[in-house]
């Protein structure tokens, strides 16, 4: 596998574009929006030029890197020369079919397409294809050229070759994978955002506020960050989209979006990518907003 084509320049498609260059492989980074085009790249600059002031990469790594991304939002193009694809666009069910069904047309019948979904099932991804076989998820952790986990995703029909594959693939990136079957969230988000739910119930509830909700998971439970920081790192609009799944694919309430999320992902407050969450990102200092709205209530 030499020739990477990957769907979506946001937060995780430009992570996973950096992670394919900076290992050497060529990579196409194809988005519907050239302005998600434009930020991506500058993201990827960005990080690879932090991980040479760290001393992690050398320069001449990070020129390589940035030479091996061609931006496009020409998919039919890049897909015919693809060996892979990793599709990392909005977290949507139909949207992510639509792109499945293209793929399949314009791909080559040995490409080997891969989706970073982080619940949406995907052996009914797989259905649309006529290459079910060849369909896996590869799900990568934010930020992706930091987080080791590739949550490697067999559909009902995804081969032993292809796992296979996958598996080798994601340790040549460095990373390490654990393979896991296809239920709603699979394992990482199953787990993690009934958590994330409930720390937002917490706060709809006015049990505390957002500084202390993730203090006490970050000094209590040792976690490297509180889980309401967490959901604006991840987009309350993909915590939405997940608990969505969750909660369809279950069919328990537990799973239920709280609805201050759907407020707020309404309102356009997605966390840090809209500058604005739980916590005020238009400054380089981090201040509160949604805790002090709670309190005056
Ligand atoms: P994002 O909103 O940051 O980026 C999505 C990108 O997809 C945007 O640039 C958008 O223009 C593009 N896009 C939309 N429709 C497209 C199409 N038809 N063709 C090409 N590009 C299209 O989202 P994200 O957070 O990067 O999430 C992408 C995927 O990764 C989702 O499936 C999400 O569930 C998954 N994921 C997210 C995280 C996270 O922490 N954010 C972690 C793991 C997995």
């Amino acid at each position: 596998m030499k020739k990477i084509m990957v769907i979506g320049a946001g937060t995780m498609g430009n992570g996973i574009a950096h992670v394919f260059a900076q290992n050497g492989f060529e990579v196409s980074l194809v988005d519907i929006s050239e302005e998600s085009l434009a930020k991506g790249l500058a993201t990827i600059e960005r990080n690879l030029n932090r991980l040479v002031e760290k001393g992690a990469i050398d320069a001449q790594t990070a020129s390589a890197a940035i030479s091996n991304i061609h931006s496009s939002t020409d998919l039919k193009n890049a897909a015919g020369q693809a060996d892979l694809v990793v599709e990392a666009a909005t977290e949507d069910r139909e949207l992510k079919k639509g792109i499945f069904k293209q793929l399949d047309e314009y791909c080559g019948p040995d490409t080997i397409l891969a989706t970073n979904t982080s619940s949406i099932s995907i052996t009914e991804i797989a259905a649309v294809t006529g290459r079910p076989e060849k369909v896996i998820g590869m799900h990568f952790m934010n930020p992706v050229p930091i987080m080791k986990l590739v949550e490697v995703i067999r559909g009902y029909s995804t081969s032993d070759s292809v796992t296979k594959r996958i598996l080798e693939l994601s340790r040549e990136l460095g990373k390490i994978p654990t393979e896991v079957n296809d239920y709603p969230g699979f394992i990482a988000n199953r787990i993690l955002m009934p958590m994330i739910n409930e720390a937002i119930e917490s706060l709809f509830h006015g049990v505390a506020g957002v500084h202390e909700i993730d203090t006490v998971m970050k000094l209590g439970m040792g976690h490297p960050m509180g889980p309401l920081q967490l959901a604006d790192f991840i987009g309350l609009d993909v915590c939405l989209s997940i608990l969505e799944v969750l909660y369809e694919g279950f069919r328990q309430p537990k799973y239920a979006p709280c609805p201050l999320l759907v407020q707020m992902v309404t309102a356009g407050k997605l966390g840090v990518k809209s500058g604005e969450g739980f916590y005020d990102y238009s400054s380089s200092k981090k201040a509160e907003v949604v805790s002090a709205q709670f309190r005056q209530g």
